[in-house]
Formats: C-alpha cells, structure tokens, sequence
C-alpha cells in the first residue's frame, strides 16, 4: 500500500516574517490529518526556523534543490549533508531547475544518487514541455528522464517521483486526472523494466501542475496518482490545508486504518 504524499513547494517565495505566518497558520490543522504524508519545502534560508516550529508534529521538512557534492569549494551551494540536518525530502529535477539553472538527466542522476547516499528521500520531478506534448512526444521525454535521471541507482522505495507536465505549472492549466493517471501509469510502467514491477507498485508517484483546492479532488480520486505537489496553493494556509484534507478523506476509502499512518 502507497502512503499518500502532499508536498508544498514554497519556491522563491516569503519573508521569514510570512513563512513564519505561513507554517504557523497551517500547523494546527495539517498536524492533525492522518494517512497523509505532509511536507513542505521552503526556501534554503527558512529550513532551521521552520523546522524549529514543526518540531514534534507530524509535519515533515524538504528542500528544493541541492548540490551532489558533500562539501567543498562550490560557492554558494547547499550540500545534502547539510540538509540531512533538517530535511527528510528534497525536490531534485524540477523544470524550472532544468530550464533556469541548466540541470540535466545527468545532473539529476548524481544528485539523486547524493541524496540517497545522505539518506534524503528525492522527489524527483519530470515532465514534458508544450511542443514536445503536442507532438505526441510526452512518453519519449518522460522515459527518457525517468531512465537516465536513474541511471545505475539502486531500486529503492525511497524516491518520490512527481509528473510535472511543464505547461501545467503555475500557469492554472491542469492536466486532467485522467491524462495524468495514463502518463503515471507509463512512468509507473517504466520504473517496473527498469527496477522490477514489486519496486514499481510499491513507489509513490505524484501530479504536480496548478493543483488547487478545487481539482486536487479529480487527482487524488485514480487509484494511479499518490498524491500532489503543489506550488501556488502551498503558499495559501487554508487551500493547502483543504488539498490534505480532500486527499486524505478520499485515499481513506482505498486503505485499511492500519495502513494509512504514514
Ligand atoms: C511546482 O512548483 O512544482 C508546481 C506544481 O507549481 P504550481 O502548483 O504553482 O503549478
């Protein structure tokens, strides 16, 4: 059985003041909701504050990004045994890394492989652009990211991986449920060649792309899709709470109680 998963990806986004506001606003009421696995991933500079705040709760830390590199002179980057410290999780591969920051399948496969090493669990994101959609090339893409950005890691249950079609983010247009259930499904299909089918259904696979209050529901509700990974709305308390509250009250129905405490 596949523990639900819904993580905010706060990106460039808050003061201290607001992200203080933010967790503080949410924490209460995330706190409380079972059968959900909860993460939030806030910039680097708020990890040591907000995990001082989510201390004891069962509110879990992730960064967005980091460097493969233990330790060394590489001004200015995050290394995964820093993170280790504070986080559990950390998005690597995200599109707006791969378009702004040059981050290729390559760089993607080592840092995955560095956070395993630092027993950090990747959320690792893939997804095709709108050309390459429309073409009808989204499996070649996704296959492609999936098989080299895994390239010699060992099968593990310990990866996350979110389908973030890229003309889908922070631009209110959503895939729909079920074309995002056919293209985990392909992912889901890909990962069972490439680790075995046991590792395959036992690994938690996301949509990520304008999910909000309003359609996380249509998501949640294919057996296929594990969960979001929500941008915008993770920067709004009460809409990030309804998304983890639909999400749970929906799984509920699909798990026995014994297996829905993450
Ligand atoms: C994201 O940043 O991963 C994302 C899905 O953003 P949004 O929900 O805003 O589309």
């Amino acid at each position: 059985m596949r523990i639900p998963i819904i993580a905010g990806n706060w990106k460039m986004n808050t003061t201290v003041k607001e992200a203080v506001k933010l967790v503080r606003d949410m924490l209460d009421g995330l706190d409380r909701i079972e059968g959900v696995e909860k993460v939030l991933c806030p910039p680097f500079v708020f990890l040591a504050e907000i995990g001082g705040i989510l201390k004891g709760s069962s509110i879990k830390l992730g960064a967005q990004t980091m460097y493969f590199a233990t330790k060394g002179a590489y001004t200015g980057e995050i290394s995964p045994l820093m993170l280790r410290e504070w986080c559990q999780f950390v998005i690597l591969g995200h599109s707006e890394r791969r378009r702004y920051f040059g981050e290729t399948d390559e760089i993607v496969n080592k840092k995955i492989k560095a956070a395993l090493e630092n027993r950090l669990k990747p959320i690792m994101c893939v997804g095709e652009k709108l050309e390459e959609n429309e073409a009808g090339r989204t499996e070649e893409i996704i296959g492609r990211q999936i098989n080299q950005g895994l390239n010699n890691v060992q099968p593990t249950h310990n990866i996350v991986i979110a389908y973030e079609p890229v003309w889908a983010i922070g631009t209110g247009k959503a895939a729909s449920g079920q074309q995002a259930a056919a293209t985990i499904k392909f992912i889901r299909n890909t990962l069972a060649k490439l680790w075995s089918e046991d590792v395959a259904q036992n690994l938690r696979i996301l949509y990520g792309g304008s999910v909000t209050d309003n359609n996380v529901a249509e998501f949640i509700s294919q057996s296929e899709i594990d969960g979001a990974l929500v941008g915008g709305a993770s920067l709004r308390a009460e809409e990030f709470l309804s998304i983890v509250n639909q999400t749970a009250a929906i799984k509920e129905t699909s798990l026995p109680a014994e297996q829905s405490k993450p």
